[in-house]
């Protein structure tokens, strides 16, 4: 059994979305484009998991934030798909691929060939397993990767209206949703094992103006440990998450944000892989000239910086799909990708925005007892890096 492609794109998430559009914008026949996607439905935003869907009022839900209305263009619902023709494989895990026959085999059993391949996998969350911690199976143990996971996240948390949230990381996720289950009603402690949150990112005095304001709406911190065990029910249900301080912390749910891993599994020993992620060029082409790799999966050229990195960022997955799409069908007129790095976020009514690199030293400037502040980073006489907070006013929905 098997069908036949001109182009797949293997992952049914942001960059998917985003390739999907570039696609038709440049015309294609209908039958040429198949996506595949293990999620059961059309690639939707998935920033908005961790902001509207969490809302307690009017929280976002699928149809309304399909790719590509982050970016205030078309919303690609199923029937979009279906008009232009594109092939959409939902609730469908490729189990393996074959770049030298240019072959993907499904978990149904599916042979699906294609001959341009744009691998757009994404990542995994990292599991607290892999730490040595047991118990991410349990009932109120949440992890947010995609909608499933917020689905059951919404549900864990208003069961636990009133009551205790841990939340296990100090990164993006750990901060989105500690903002929300406070919004949410439920009371929530932060644990983490660096000296501030946002560790990557923020400056300690960005990082402090942030933890300030979490500490006035309730939030509790605890820094520089991690957690090394849960206590069940005999249904097991946690009950208190045990640090390795010896702290004891009583929960009704935890949620755990502690980074995630590429999905690479199905191309290692076939393509070169780097920084943990796909390597490719300029054009997003990988090490097989037909085969391209776009979002959180692709490790690129950032020319801007001269060196190849992997950047876990919406801005980047849309533009980079967008490139490969051209590179591809439009070889000619497509030059190297030319990326300035951006990233975002939106917690209660806050809302950051940062471009470049934050290496080298550190200029901070605004009012940092107001609401409009920042810090510039300078390296070797120029300047690599910004970021803005209370610059922009957008909506917590996406
Ligand atoms: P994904 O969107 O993860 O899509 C990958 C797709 O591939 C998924 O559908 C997956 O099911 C599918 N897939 C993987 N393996 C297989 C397989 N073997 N077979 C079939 N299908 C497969 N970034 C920001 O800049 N700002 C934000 O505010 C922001 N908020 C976020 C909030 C949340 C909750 C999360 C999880 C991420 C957020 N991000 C944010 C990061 C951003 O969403 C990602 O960088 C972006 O989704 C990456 O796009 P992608 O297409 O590479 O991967
Ligand atoms: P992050 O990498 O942002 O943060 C993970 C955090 O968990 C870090 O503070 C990390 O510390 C900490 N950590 C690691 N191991 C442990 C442990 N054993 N116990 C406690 N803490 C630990 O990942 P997230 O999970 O927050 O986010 C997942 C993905 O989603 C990322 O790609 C992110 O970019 C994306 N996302 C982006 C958003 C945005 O851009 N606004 C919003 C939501 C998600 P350390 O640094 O020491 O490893």
């Amino acid at each position: 059994m098997g069908r036949a492609f001109v182009y797949v794109i293997l992952g049914g998430g942001v960059a998917a979305g985003y390739a999907a559009l570039e696609f038709t914008r440049r015309g294609i026949s209908h039958r040429e484009l198949c996506i595949i996607s293990e999620e059961p439905v059309a690639p939707y935003e998935r920033p908005a998991l961790s902001k509207g869907f969490l809302l307690p009022e009017a929280p976002a839900r699928l149809p309304s934030f399909h790719t590509c209305v982050g970016t205030n263009e078309e919303r690609l619902t199923p029937k979009w798909y279906k008009e232009h023709g594109i092939e959409l494989v939902l609730a469908t895990r490729v189990k393996s691929a074959d770049v030298r026959r240019k072959t993907l085999l499904t978990a149904t059993g599916e042979t699906i060939s294609y001959k341009i391949l744009i691998i757009a996998t994404g990542a995994r969350s990292l599991q607290l397993e892999e730490f040595g911690v047991n118990g991410s199976n349990a009932e109120n143990v949440c992890y947010l990767r995609n909608v499933d996971d917020a689905t059951r996240l919404v549900n864990v948390m208003q069961s636990s209206s009133g009551g205790n949230a841990v939340v296990i990381g100090g990164g993006y996720i750990g901060m989105e949703c500690a903002a929300s289950l406070v919004i949410n009603k439920v009371n929530v402690t932060m644990v983490f094992p660096e000296a501030h949150c946002m560790a990557r990112l923020f400056t300690p005095k960005i990082a402090g103006y942030y933890e300030d304001l979490y500490k006035a709406k309730g939030v509790k911190f605890i820094k520089g440990t991690v957690l090394s065990s849960f206590e069940k029910e005999s249904n097991g249900k946690v009950t208190a998450v045990v640090l390795r301080d010896g702290t004891n912390l009583p929960a009704d749910m935890v949620v755990v944000g502690i980074g995630i891993r590429p999905n690479t599994s199905l191309f290692e020993g076939q393509l070169t892989l780097e920084k943990g992620g796909i390597k490719v060029n300029g054009k997003m082409q990988t090490s097989n000239t037909s085969v391209y790799a776009v979002g959180d999966v692709a490790a690129f050229p950032v020319k801007l910086f001269g060196e190849t990195r992997r950047l876990e960022h919406v801005d980047s997955a849309r533009k980079s799909a967008r490139h490969a799409v051209a590179a591809i069908m439009d070889p000619g007129k497509t030059g190297d990708f030319d990326y300035l790095p951006f990233f975002y976020s939106r917690v209660f009514t806050l809302s950051w925005q940062f471009y470049g690199d934050n290496v080298g030293e550190i200029v901070h400037y605004g009012d940092f007892s107001g609401s409009t502040f920042g810090a510039y980073w300078v390296n070797k006489g120029q300047l690599v890096g910004s970021f803005l907070e209370g610059e922009q006013k957008k909506s917590m929905k996406r």
